[in-house]
C-alpha cells in the first residue's frame, strides 16, 4: 500500500449510504456505519460494509481503453518473438521439449513484465485476456500454424510440431497468472 491509498483508506466514506437491517455492536472500519453481521467482509484492515468493496473494485482498476491498446500492441510484437523462439528451440529434438518447459513460462512472465511496466500502476480487471490474446495472434505463425500444416499434410513430424504449440501454452499461462494476480 503506497501513501495515496493510505491517504484515501484513512478518509474514506463508502458511497451508498449503507443501513443495518438490524441493531448491531459492528461498525464499517472505512465510514463507521453500524454493519450487519451477516453483510460484513473481512478485509486486512477490519470488517467493512458491502459498499466499500464496491467502491474499491472500482478505484482498484483503473486502466481506460488505451491501456488495453499498449497491452495488446505489446502482447503481439512479443508474441511474434516469443513464436519465432518456440519454433527455433522446438526443432532441437528432444531437448527440445524440455528446453521448452522453461521457455514457454519464463517467455510469458517477460511479456507479462513489459506489459506492466509499460501500463506504469493502471490495473485493469481483463488486461490479461487482452494479453492473452495478442499473445496467441503475434505467435500463432511460428506455433499453431505449422502445427495445423503438419497435420493437414500428415507429416511425420506432427508430434514434434506441437512443441512449440505446448510451449505457447505455458507462455499463455504464465502470461495470465502474473497479469492476474
Ligand atoms: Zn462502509
Amino acid at each position: 500500500m503506497d501513501a495515496q491509498e493510505a491517504a484515501l483508506d484513512q478518509a474514506f466514506d463508502c458511497p451508498g449510504n449503507y443501513r443495518a437491517a438490524n441493531p448491531s455492536a459492528l461498525r464499517c472500519a472505512k465510514c463507521n456505519r453500524p454493519l450487519d453481521v451477516k453483510d460484513a467482509r473481512l478485509t486486512p484492515t477490519g470488517y467493512v460494509c458491502p459498499y466499500y468493496i464496491k467502491a474499491r473494485v472500482a478505484t482498484f482498476y483503473t486502466a481506460g481503453p488505451q491501456h488495453y491498446v499498449v497491452a495488446v500492441i505489446i502482447a503481439v510484437v512479443l508474441g511474434v518473438g516469443v513464436g519465432l523462439a518456440l519454433q527455433l528451440v522446438g526443432q532441437v529434438s528432444f531437448f527440445g521439449l524440455i528446453l521448452t518447459l522453461f521457455v514457454g513460462p519464463a517467455a510469458g512472465g517477460l511479456v507479462a513484465e513489459a506489459i506492466r511496466r509499460a501500463n506504469g500502476k493502471q490495473r485493469g480487471q481483463y488486461i490479461w485476456l487482452a494479453a492473452a490474446i495478442g499473445l496467441a495472434i503475434g505467435a500463432t505463425p511460428f506455433t499453431i500454424l505449422p502445427a495445423l500444416l503438419a497435420l493437414l499434410v500428415g507429416s511425420p513430424g506432427f508430434i514434434f510440431a506441437l512443441i512449440p504449440v505446448a510451449g505457447l501454452a505455458l507462455a499463455a499461462g504464465a502470461l495470465v497468472s502474473r497479469l492476474r494476480f
